[in-house]
């Protein structure tokens, strides 16, 4: 039995596998306590709003989970162009949002030249911290989309299982898997430096869990997304016989607060999202419950309606139908029911800011700028 008030010393790895499988929720009541304590002491009251833009559902990948995989034939594809980008951008910044983030599958359309001119364009016509999320691309990419001022990356590792990884998300022809090898690059590249899972993935253990959230700690990250893996019709798996055996982690919401509540424990200055497949599976309070269990992020959909809804990487999308400005509307609303403020500035993690510090002048300065309304 682990006592509360020893509980961050007690989160070795018995001490994770322990609250990974505990049930009862008295004494899930504790973990959720500690959390949210720890939440409010590093990363403080406010959330921060991210502005998500799904920029193009063009994707080249075969990953057996995801509904975008270029094997499904049945999804309209569309990449939305610069223009319409920005537009979205200054939206956001209109909502008072401090980031955007653009995210798409792997698409051989977004080069190099492309993405680093709309990342310049809602640097200097939107003034809003901008978070790319585009795949596995090459360091050549990443490292021009830095200097023309991208500030974040996000790439989930999606699993620390290598067998489990390489069975779900099959490298590009004559390629070799390379997601762990960028994730590692990122941070000297400058970029604030996001990963994270999914929940609940047939095959998946709480050993892996366990092996996940020791690696978020060993990855040093700046941002932390988990979220329950939904079964996508289209994909291999959400075929009968990719059904979940015994023995492998539900891919429920339960399991979905616990990883945010250790998430919060082992990385406490990293920031968390409470996420959209979240609130897919609760769309009554699971935002809410997320940010009252670990999570400090919350990010609305901006992408205009007449695209969200091919943007289907899991069946039945919270948001889906909703334009950006009911989804602000709602958003907001939840937050300041819950008594919290909304942030105001990039957010950058605390985790970002003690790294920055004493480093190069770029980072120094977005260290100082980190409560400003602006990286840059
Ligand atoms: N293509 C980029 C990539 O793979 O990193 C970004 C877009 S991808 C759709 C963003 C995330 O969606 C993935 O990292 C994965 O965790 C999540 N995702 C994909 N399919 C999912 C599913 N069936 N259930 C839950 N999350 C899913
Ligand atoms: Fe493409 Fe990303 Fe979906 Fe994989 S998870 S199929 S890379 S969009």
């Amino acid at each position: 039995m682990y006592r509360l008030s020893t509980m961050a010393l007690a989160l070795d790895r018995p001490g994770i596998l322990h609250w990974l499988r505990e049930t009862k929720s008295e004494a899930l009541d504790h973990l959720w306590q500690e959390a949210d304590r720890v939440r409010k002491e590093h990363v403080g009251e406010d959330v921060h709003l991210r502005g998500l833009i799904e920029i193009s559902n063009h994707c080249l990948r075969q990953c057996h989970y995801c509904g975008l995989r270029a094997g499904n034939r049945d999804i309209t594809r569309y990449r939305m162009t610069a223009d319409e980008i920005v537009a979205c951008a200054q939206q956001t910044r209109d909502f008072g949002y401090g980031t955007v983030v653009l995210q798409a599958g792997e698409d051989e359309g977004l080069t190099l030249g492309t993405v680093a001119q709309i990342v310049k364009r809602i640097k200097t016509e939107a003034e809003v911290a901008v978070t790319l999320s585009l795949g596995e691309r090459t360091v050549e990419e990443l490292r021009a989309w830095h200097e023309a001022g991208a500030d974040r990356y996000l790439l989930r590792f999606e699993t620390s299982n290598s067998d489990l990884f390489s069975r779900m998300h099959p490298p590009r022809a004559g390629q070799r898997p390379s997601r762990m090898s960028l994730l590692r690059q990122l941070g000297p590249l400058g970029y604030e430096v996001g990963s994270g899972v999914m929940i609940g993935i047939p095959g998946q253990s709480y050993e892996d869990l366990a092996n996940d959230l020791e690696l978020f700690r060993e990855l040093d990250l700046d941002m932390i997304g988990v979220g329950p893996f939904i079964a996508h019709p289209a994909t291999p798996f959400g075929q009968a016989d990719a059904a979940p055996t015994a023995g492998q982690v539900p891919a429920s919401e339960l399991m979905t607060y616990k990883m945010i509540a250790l998430a919060r424990l082992l990385c406490p200055d990293a920031n968390i999202p409470s996420t959209t497949a979240l609130a897919t599976l609760n769309i009554a309070e699971g935002r809410e419950l997320g940010l009252q269990r670990g999570a400090n992020i919350v990010m609305p959909n901006m992408t205009p309606p007449e695209y969200r809804v091919y943007y289907e990487i899991y069946p039945a999308k919270a948001c889906i139908r909703e334009t950006s400005d009911m989804c602000n509307q709602c958003i907001t609303g939840r937050i300041e029911k819950l008594g919290r403020g909304i942030g105001n500035g990039p957010g950058v993690s605390p985790n970002m800011r003690r790294r920055a510090r004493g480093k190069t002048p770029k980072l120094q300065r977005l260290d100082n700028n980190a409560r400003g309304p602006r990286l840059r």
